[in-house]
């Protein structure tokens, strides 16, 4: 399962960060999940579910922030339409994609002692 992966990278991330931080626990984490990126969300929930056990997230919620995909014009940053030819209505550039195939970590939120 691809979001098992996903996942472990996270909670790693976010162990590293309480490390540093010296954080007693984690509270929150938030991730941004473009519609582009493959992760199905449901899945992504149920595999942090299970892998947070024993983990610095173990006490942590997950909030999953969707981001909707969105293109601009190469040339001339024009957006373009989704769902239409993906090339700039001004300039006929192909577009290229701003946003919605990223998987980040958005915020972390925690308790430092
Ligand atoms: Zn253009």
């Amino acid at each position: 399962m691809h979001e098992y992966s996903i996942v472990a990278e996270l909670v790693e991330k976010v162990g590293a960060i309480a490390r540093e931080r010296r954080a007693k626990t984690v509270r929150r984490l938030s991730v941004r999940i473009g519609e582009l990126s493959g992760v199905e969300t449901q899945l992504l929930e149920t595999a942090y579910r299970m892998f947070r056990e024993r983990t610095v997230c173990a006490e942590a919620e997950l909030t999953i922030l969707p981001v909707v995909a969105r293109w601009v014009c190469s040339e001339c940053r024009q957006p373009v339409k989704k769902g239409a030819i993906l090339r700039c209505p001004v300039c006929g550039q192909p577009a290229r994609l701003l946003e919605g195939d990223e998987i980040i970590l958005d915020r972390v939120e925690m308790e430092v002692a």
